[in-house]
């Protein structure tokens, strides 16, 4: 591979414009494709600041394979389901919502939760309007970095300098998957907000996305 090549990733900018999408569309705080048999993901609250009791996680992004094909789909599954535990979490590198990433296959469910549980305290910071999606494809370069919510690419370092990451699981690299931001180049934000202004990023091992996550606030 030349260098050009290793400079420049693909990336996919999610540009989330206000809307009503449905459990079947992929979208930014909409309804989430949730089975009636399976317990909804919930956090223990373990390094909630202030300390607080367990709370269920909220249904933040869900992006279908049809529509966002680049993202590293293990086989069988189609669907990626995002959830944030919308508290603060006093975590080293990622004082912010505790993330919690579902990789779906979207053709098993039928009957599908009546109503999403919602937590008993939320901060606002991190509660995303609805949203769908007008996705931007584009080669993205380790100079160049967009600031936007996006799938695959660079990470935008802000306040804190480069990082690199590694499975705690495998050892393997794990590498930017998902960025979620407080700014989006359209203008239309999402009204959350990660850090000081900033992005949460996430990192999925390169060997096996199921594998434990690293969670980044910029
Ligand atoms: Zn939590
Ligand atoms: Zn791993």
């Amino acid at each position: 591979m030349s260098t050009e090549a290793e400079r420049a990733r693909p990336a996919v900018l999610l540009n989330p414009i206000e809307g009503d999408p449905t459990d079947a569309d992929s979208h930014i705080g909409g309804p989430m494709l949730w089975p009636i048999d399976e317990p909804w993901p919930s956090c223990d609250g373990a390094t909630h600041d202030p300390a607080s009791g367990a709370e269920p996680f909220v249904g933040a992004v869900q992006l279908y394979r049809r529509d966002f094909p680049e993202l590293p789909f293990p086989e069988g599954t189609d669907l990626l389901q995002v959830f944030l535990c919308t508290l603060h979490h006093d975590v080293p590198r990622a004082y912010g919502p505790d993330v919690r990433l579902v990789w779906r296959d979207s053709t098993t469910v039928f009957e599908l939760i009546e109503e999403e549980p919602e937590p008993s305290v939320q901060e606002e910071l991190y509660v995303p309007t609805v949203n769908v999606l007008e996705p931007i494809r584009f080669a993205e370069h380790a100079e160049k970095v967009s600031g936007g919510t996006k799938i695959g690419g660079w990470t935008a370092w802000w306040q804190s300098g480069p990082a690199e990451f590694a499975c705690p699981e495998c050892g393997s690299e794990q590498r930017q998957t998902l960025s979620l931001a407080t700014h989006e180049p359209s203008g239309d934000n999402v009204e959350w907000e990660f850090g000081r202004e900033g992005n949460l990023n996430v990192f999925t091992c390169a060997e096996d996305v199921r594998h434990s996550i690293a969670v980044h606030v910029d």
